[in-house]
């Protein structure tokens, strides 16, 4: 079974919610494939102290201009709405890697045929296992900005794995983006963590929003439990037709050993688990 770890805003806990349920259902004797789809700053291997290997180089299509046939026009330049190209009048344009989604604008905007296509490495998947875990990892190159072939190519390689596991967990970036969407795609049931602060709450009802729009069924889960009142969370669940199944407290040991590299565990991380068996 495949579900999401998902939230809205930055910083509500999916990470921590995501190796807990993963690593809660290994000691139940499941075989768990984690999936960190966060590929900007994935973090589960250091909070599960997972070693990762690299399985693949993703790479890109980046164009290469030919000086001799470029007539310097620059309309490669003006055509590419990643400002990706840097033309100066009467110079062979020049481009900024980093920069390029490889859309293949430049070159049908080219009159001349002036521009063919190299590859450059955009970033890597990373595969570890500890405990019953396996762990995959999609991480960006330093440096560039377009994550959604990384997020497509690790979503490909988990389809490819899915079968051998009991359940797939996919830990999502934060926000309703694109990449967020191509990551849930397959997801059967969502949960989605938020914490009792105004921004956490407007943000967990985008999340929502976009799980109904998607067809997903979900719960949603509440972290820093504590740290406010949580009936405005309570008043969303029920809004969205959304069972809240786990409140996991604001706790100093709780910190403690997420800042250690140690998924939490504990009676509310049971409930949670307890919750996903019952989907199955
Ligand atoms: S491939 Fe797309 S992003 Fe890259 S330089 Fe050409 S137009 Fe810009
Ligand atoms: S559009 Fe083609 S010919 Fe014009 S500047 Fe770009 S590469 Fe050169």
């Amino acid at each position: 079974m495949k579900l999401g770890i998902t939230g809205g805003k930055g910083g509500t806990g999916k990470s921590l919610v995501s190796t807990a349920l993963a690593t809660e259902l290994g000691k139940r004797g499941k075989k768990v494939l984690l999936v960190d789809a966060d590929v900007d700053c994935p973090n589960d291997d250091l909070i599960l102290s997972i070693e990762r290997k690299k399985i693949d180089d993703i790479k890109g299509k980046i164009p290469v201009f030919d000086s001799k046939k470029c007539t310097k026009c620059g309309k490669c330049s003006e055509h590419c709405m990643e400002n990706a190209i840097v033309f100066v009048k009467n110079r062979t344009p020049i481009l900024v890697k980093e920069q390029c989604t490889g859309c293949g604008a430049c070159s049908l905007a080219c009159p001349v045929g002036a521009i063919s296509y190299d590859t450059q490495n955009i970033g890597a998947i990373y595969k570890g296992e500890k405990d019953g875990i396996t762990l995959l990892t999609g991480e960006i190159k330093i440096g560039f900005e377009e994550a959604s072939p990384i997020v497509h190519a690790l979503m490909k390689k988990a389809t490819e794995i899915e079968k051998e596991f009991d359940y797939v967990l996919v830990d999502t970036a934060a926000g309703t983006h694109c990449n967020v969407i191509s990551a849930l795609v397959g997801v059967e049931h969502a949960f989605a963590v938020t914490e009792p602060t105004p921004l956490g709450e407007h943000d967990v009802q985008l999340i929502l929003k976009l799980l109904d729009v998607l067809g997903i069924s979900k719960n949603l889960i509440l972290n820093k439990a504590g740290i406010a009142e949580s009936e405005k969370v309570e008043e969303i669940a029920k809004k969205f037709n959304a069972e809240l199944v786990g409140k996991i407290p604001y706790s100093k040991e709780i910190r403690k050993k997420y800042s250690l590299g140690e998924a939490i565990s504990g009676k509310e991380i049971e409930a949670i688990a307890d919750a996903v068996e019952v989907l199955k």
